[in-house]
């Protein structure tokens, strides 16, 4: 009798270390390890998912129609070709389920959110990293790496933890370039914070083609990460095939329930993104006055390169030292880097001057 042993590949994953919480021995002055949106969730949001409570006992909406409707209005999307999850998380696990296996490849860039590789492994598929450039995701080097057993393809636009993205036009020259039978995840987690003029999120691409998604999340700019609810824009054919392979009341009723809310809350999200549209150029400038070498960013987090892994660890301990908790980042193979969410302006201002101390004490 052999010993029970689980599907090839599964050994293979590194398990994902969430941004720590807390500090031992030190009070937390602000968590910025996971970019879970400076102001917190929405008062409305926070009002319906206590409203909520005296429903606990009943099955959430396994449709989710009304969150469907209410993302629909909002983004001006089809109810219908959306499909909602237990965060962003859930919905890029099932697509790789769906469309990946053993022997296949999953694409994706060098320095690339880390659950695609996960999400790879877990079916017994095997993930491939195209170099970046500049940090950044290289058009050219995701194509180069593309083989007959590519199926998938994910891009994080904008990508974490770099903060780096992709233009609209090289994202349609992506996809021009990948055979049909391949499936483009655009990963757009934090498309509310970008404003610039050559980037889209994705939803132009996914109504012209039918190898195309994209993934969007509620952890982010609407603060409630906690409540895990994500949801994805796709055409029909895959819509169908989530609807299949999802657990029926993947999205639970607290959830359902605020998500409306806090899309609704139009004055809270306007709120949350001028808060970024401040301090995230603000930190930035400060922490190249410093000599420091932030990476520029178009999410509401800041990749931030110290020159050493030395530096970054120590540099990392000053911090968590003054109470402020960054997000290493070495499993990203980005070892002189911490990558630091733009808080609000008491906290942004405690780590320019928790930074300066340290530069100053040359460490
Ligand atoms: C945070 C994040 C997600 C996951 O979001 P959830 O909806 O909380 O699962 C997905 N992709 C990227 C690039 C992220 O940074």
């Amino acid at each position: 009798m052999s010993a029970l042993t689980p599907r090839p590949g599964i050994m293979k994953i590194a398990p994902y270390v969430p941004g720590k919480d807390s500090i031992d021995g030190k009070e937390t002055i602000a968590k910025l390890s996971s970019n879970e949106g400076a102001l917190g969730p929405s008062p409305k949001a926070m009002e319906a998912y206590a409203k909520a409570a005296s429903e606990l006992h009943r099955y959430p909406d396994g449709d989710t129609s009304k969150l469907r409707k209410a993302i629909g209005r909002h983004y001006g999307l089809d109810p219908a070709r959306i499909v909602c999850g237990a965060g962003s998380d859930e919905i890029l696990n099932l697509l790789v389920r769906a469309y990946c296996g053993p022997g296949d490849e999953l694409l994706y860039s060098q320095y690339g959110f880390l659950m695609y590789a996960i999400n790879a492994l877990g079916v017994g598929a095997t993930p491939v990293a195209a170099p970046a450039k500049d940090y950044g995701s290289d058009i050219d080097a995701l194509l180069a790496a593309v083989t007959e057993r590519t199926r998938i393809v994910c891009l994080a636009n904008p990508n974490n933890p770099t903060g780096t993205y992709v233009t609209k036009d090289d994202v349609r020259r992506l996809h021009a370039g990948l055979p049909k039978n391949v499936l483009l995840i655009i990963d757009a987690a934090y498309a509310e914070y970008v404003s610039k003029n050559d980037y889209e999120s994705g939803v132009e691409l996914v109504d012209q083609a039918e190898n195309v998604v994209m993934t969007r999340t509620f952890s982010k700019i609407y603060g409630l990460g906690g409540l895990r609810l994500g949801w994805m824009y796709g055409p029909a054919g895959i819509v169908d095939v989530m609807s299949r392979l999802r657990q029926p009341f993947n999205v639970n009723l607290a959830a359902q329930i605020a998500g409306i809310a806090a899309l609704e809350d139009i004055a809270h999200t306007d709120a949350s993104r001028t808060n970024n549209d401040i301090w995230l150029p603000w930190l930035s400038d400060e922490l190249k006055k410093l000599g420091l070498a932030p990476l520029p960013s178009v999410g509401n987090f800041v990749l931030v390169g110290f020159g050493s892994k030395e530096r970054a660890m120590a540099a990392n301990d000053w911090l968590m030292n003054d109470g402020l908790i960054p997000r290493l980042v070495a499993g990203y193979g980005l070892p002189e880097h911490l990558r630091i969410t733009v808080g609000t302006e008491t906290e942004v201002k405690a780590v320019q001057a928790s930074l300066a101390r340290f530069v100053a004490a040359k460490k």
